[in-house]
């Protein structure tokens, strides 16, 4: 699966919740952790490949393991870390940035069970940026008003996003 890149308007819009777990559900997750694999992330949303569902996979060994969680709804968050924030749709750019430490949030599996999930550190840090992408949300977003004007300036300079329709037409904030 080709990962879609900041530009691309299926970044900016919400997806809607998975209603149906079916065959094709499946297969979108086995082909999300292939791209997520050959891009050495750690996690992927669904509309990070062009498909707008409330989805998104993980794998990270030292503290999450692996999973797939559907529909994921943030119950509780509480805490602040900073941490150097990358995503693979802005490939080649990370910043600092501030988020809860501490989430607790409840989704579906694919096997259709209810899960509750309370996690710390990088794996809320992932939760959360996942969740940012299923709301159309992306990380340059969460950058304080100096970060953001910097970095917008340095990706328009390089020409990131370009190709999206027109030059950052939804960034207007600045
Ligand atoms: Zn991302």
């Amino acid at each position: 699966m080709e990962i879609r890149l900041f530009g691309d308007p299926v970044l900016r819009s919400k997806a809607a919740e998975v209603t149906q777990i079916d065959g094709s559900v499946a297969r979108l997750c086995d082909g999300m952790f292939t791209t997520m694999y050959a891009a050495r992330g750690i996690g992927l949303a669904a509309p990070q490949v062009g498909v707008r569902k409330r989805l998104f996979v993980y794998d990270e060994p030292e503290t999450c393991g692996r999973g797939v969680i559907l529909n994921p709804v943030l119950a509780d968050s509480d805490g602040t870390w900073m941490f150097e924030e990358g995503c693979l749709s802005v490939p080649g750019y990370s910043w600092q940035i501030e988020r809860p430490r501490r989430v607790a949030l409840s989704g579906i599996d694919l096997n259709g069970n209810e899960v509750t999930v309370e996690a710390d550190d990088l794996f809320a840090r992932l939760i959360q940026h996942e969740i940012d992408h299923l709301d159309g949300v992306l990380l340059t977003e969460r950058l304080d008003d100096d970060q953001r004007r910097a970095a917008l300036s340095e990706l328009r300079r390089r020409g990131v996003g370009a190709q999206g329709g027109g030059l950052f037409p939804s960034l207007g904030a600045e």
